[in-house]
């Protein structure tokens, strides 16, 4: 706006924290922790000039911590290390809207979402905001949040949140502030790395896009624990108005801390920056206060933790690579424990969605927060009546988005295989689906397994939500079932056999 001043900004930032109070190793090293993190923010805040803390979301879901408090163990290391806002990210969502509800009564920053219409979600509406202004440096610089538009495909926001258009809603956001005479906007993005390139160019007025939602390590590291850049710290995108909108991301689980320094001109646009992700290193201080507030929150959950339920001879992958495109053994496992749980009330066939995988098993003795990591939700098992016909459109669903590594790709359990044909187009590319080797009957109807959140239609399974036959919810708990496997089967040894054949 005419008459503004130059301001120089530092924006301090994480995104997809996950419940990661404690390190996690990586490579040979181990990174991260609320305690180091906690320790970097505060020096940063006292020497940079005009620090701003920000998310770019979910903080929610990975861990035992998040199981134990639901995020208000997060929101306390928040507070303490002043964070002046947060993008809502589609896993706040998990535990439904009471859970984020309490989580953003407890924090002392905004949560904002533009891109959500809460008018018809008492619980949420005064609590969620399209945008907020902070006072910087004797100016006003504006916030606008975004969170993806999958989120009521991919986690439980319930039928009272709406999503509007994105860009629309960016725009309206965007001119709302500028009518203000704020012309230095920043947004806080759980968007992911590629649709956050596309709004930095279609929506005008925007100069820096604080990022998350695809945990996308930006920036030039001199670090062998780290896997390779996925491209410049920030990644520099031309906006409509001619001007640079500067796109950051700071990885995952805390391992790195964003930190970028932005001069802004007269006019309110980006005129030149500075700064890279820095690696929380376990050579870096902890904040004393951080780390007794991590042992503290420690305590109720260290008995769960170090339970040993069951052991594993080789290693049961189930990582994001695998579990959303090919056979994994964590995911026969689950698939094979859901139909066991099963059978009492008639199933025969299991599926689980791979996206439900969250992570894998190392061979030895399995504890259970392991089994808690891999199975976090807290999903009971729901059992349906579907015909063949229905359960080929189902895995249909599941490879149609193949290539882009969605949660949808479903595995099934032990005596089902399927086939797919990758050179077809989707919609037709399951060429054989077999049970105990016979093929499946279009016309015949099955008793299937699987969890709440893909019977009623996750990850866009509407043929599962729509399924017009008996439905059952067996009120058992994933986890529960997993555990129940593992006790059943003191030794497992499971691998990829031939379930899913890829041509
Ligand atoms: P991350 O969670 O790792 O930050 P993200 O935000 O992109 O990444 P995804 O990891 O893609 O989220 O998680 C979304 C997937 O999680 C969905 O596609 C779905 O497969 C799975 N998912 C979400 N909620 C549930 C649930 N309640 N039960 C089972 N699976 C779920
Ligand atoms: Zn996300």
């Amino acid at each position: 706006a005419a008459g503004a001043a130059p301001l120089t900004v530092t924006i301090l930032h994480t995104d997809d924290l996950h419940g990661h109070l404690d390190p996690v190793k990586v490579g040979q090293g181990t990174y991260g922790g609320y305690a180091r993190q906690t320790a970097l923010v505060r020096k940063y805040t006292a020497q940079d000039t005009n620090p701003l803390v920000l998310s770019g979301g979910d903080t929610f879901q990975g861990t035992l911590f998040y199981n134990v408090y639901q995020g208000l163990a997060d929101v306390l290391f928040m507070n303490y290390q002043g964070y002046q806002a947060m993008a809502v990210g589609n896993h706040e969502f998990d535990n439904g809207p009471e859970a984020l509800a309490r989580f953003a009564q407890k924090a002392q920053f905004p949560l904002l979402a533009a891109n959500l219409d809460l008018t018809q979600e008492p619980l949420l509406r005064d609590l969620i905001k399209p945008y907020a202004v902070l006072n910087v440096g004797g100016q006003k610089v504006g916030l606008v949040g975004a969170v993806t538009p999958d989120l009521p495909l991919i986690s439980s926001p319930g039928d009272k949140v709406k999503m509007l258009e994105l860009m629309q809603s960016l725009n309206n956001s965007v001119k709302a502030l500028q009518e203000q005479g704020i012309d230095k906007i920043i947004l806080l993005s759980h968007l992911g790395y590629t649709l956050e390139q596309e709004v930095a160019k279609t929506v005008p007025g925007i100069d820096v896009i604080v990022g998350g939602h695809s945990h996308t390590l930006l920036g030039a590291f001199d670090n062998k624990d780290f896997p390779p850049s996925e491209g410049p710290y920030p990644t520099v995108v031309q906006n409509p108005d001619g001007n640079r909108s500067l796109l950051v991301a700071a990885w995952e689980w805390g391992k790195v801390l964003g930190r970028i320094q932005v001069k802004f001109n007269d006019a309110g646009a980006v005129e030149s920056y500075e700064g890279n992700p820095i690696p929380v290193s376990a050579d870096l201080p902890e904040d004393p206060t951080a780390k007794r507030m991590i042992e503290t929150l420690s305590v109720p959950i260290a008995n769960l933790r170090a339970q040993v339920i069951g052991n594993t001879t080789a290693g049961l992958n189930g990582s994001r690579e695998i579990v959303r495109k090919r056979e994994s053994a964590m995911a026969n496992v689950l698939a094979d424990a859901a139909l066991e749980s099963a059978r009492s009330a008639g199933a025969t066939i299991a599926f689980v969605n791979g996206g439900g995988v969250r992570s894998s098993i190392d061979a030895g003795p399995i504890t259970f927060e392991e089994a808690i990591t891999v199975q976090p939700f807290g999903n009971t098992l729901t059992v349906l009546d579907l015909t063949g016909a229905e359960i080929k459109r189902a895995l249909e669903h599941g490879v149609a988005t193949w290539s882009e590594s969605k949660g949808q790709f479903l595995h099934v359990s032990r005596g089902v295989s399927y086939t797919f044909d990758l050179s077809k187009p989707a919609g037709s590319r399951v060429t054989a689906v077999t049970l105990d080797g016979q093929p499946l009957d279009d016309a015949k109807t099955y008793t299937v397994a699987m969890n709440t959140f893909t019977a009623g239609g996750g990850d866009g399974f509407d043929v599962f939500k729509s399924a017009g036959g008996r439905r059952i919810d067996t009120g058992t708990l994933d986890v529960d079932i997993l555990v129940n496997y593992f006790k059943a089967h003191p030794t497992v040894d499971a691998q990829p056999e031939g379930r899913i054949v890829i041509v």
